[in-house]
């Protein structure tokens, strides 16, 4: 089901981990976000766009982690788009005929491991590095890329409809994910990214997180101090560093 979170912005929400697919109206059809994870939640988001007689026009995958590189026959042959590294990055990690495989069998839990379709998993073109805008015809959609989480992680922000997609940053549900592979220092790389979302947090009313619920504009600042304070506390040595690959759930009243 789709619900309206911003003028022309809706999200479809997924059982796994309340993954937020974000769907953006433009003048001709619709820009997709991270479509979703089971096969039969993203058919469900093709059928709602088809009765709303939407097409999609075009796709971003926020990071390449599984979860956010789907897609769905019934969503159409659109373009799709990351950022230049996260595509590269998409490219290597499936560069190996047993990459499929791999992913089912290590990364996406057993129990919803079969309702999840891999055979579109990942096509997406790169952007080239300096592109700011996502090229569509719609809202303008202004790329954030940083380097946390997984690499060429970018947020969006839909400057018109004062909306920050956040892909997998400031998630009231999972604690701060860090990319550990291949980056010197992974904690500042987190520190950096939190800056530079605070920097365009002043034009945000409403937060689509990649999982967890929408948040409005105090969310935004209250979750950028969440993350930065936990952040600080690993670099203290105080919790336990978990890597950007897994999903892991804020205990329960963590501040
Ligand atoms: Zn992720």
């Amino acid at each position: 089901m789709l619900r309206q979170v911003a003028e022309g912005v809706l999200i479809h929400e997924s059982e796994f981990c309340q993954s937020n697919a974000v769907v953006v109206q433009g003048r001709a059809g619709v820009l997709l976000i991270d479509p979703g994870v089971q096969g039969h939640e993203m058919a469900c988001l093709a059928n709602d766009l088809r009765e709303l007689g939407q097409p999609v026009v075009a796709g971003f995958s926020t990071h390449p982690h599984w979860d956010h590189l789907l897609w769905h026959a019934g969503l159409g042959a659109a373009p799709r788009y990351g950022t230049a590294r996260c595509a590269a990055t998409v490219r290597d990690r499936l560069s190996d005929p047993g990459a499929k495989a791999r992913i089912a069998a290590q990364l996406i839990p057993p129990d919803i491991a079969e309702q999840v379709p891999l055979d579109l998993l990942g096509l997406i073109t790169g952007l080239p590095a300096d592109t700011v805008r996502i090229p569509w015809d719609g809202p303008q959609v202004r790329i954030i890329e940083h380097q946390a989480h997984a690499p060429g992680h970018a947020a969006l922000l839909i400057e018109e409809r004062g909306v920050l997609v956040a892909g997998d940053m400031l998630s009231d549900v999972l604690i701060p994910m860090l990319d550990l592979n291949g980056t010197a220092d992974p904690i500042e790389d987190h520190l950096a990214a939190l800056r530079l979302l605070e920097g365009v947090a002043g034009d945000a009313d409403v937060l689509i997180p990649g999982h967890g619920s929408v948040g409005g504009a105090d969310q935004v600042h209250a979750r950028i101090e969440r993350d930065r304070a936990y952040v600080l506390a690993l670099r203290e040595g105080h919790v336990p560093v978990t890597p950007g690959s897994a999903h892991r759930l804020r205990p329960a009243g963590n501040g």
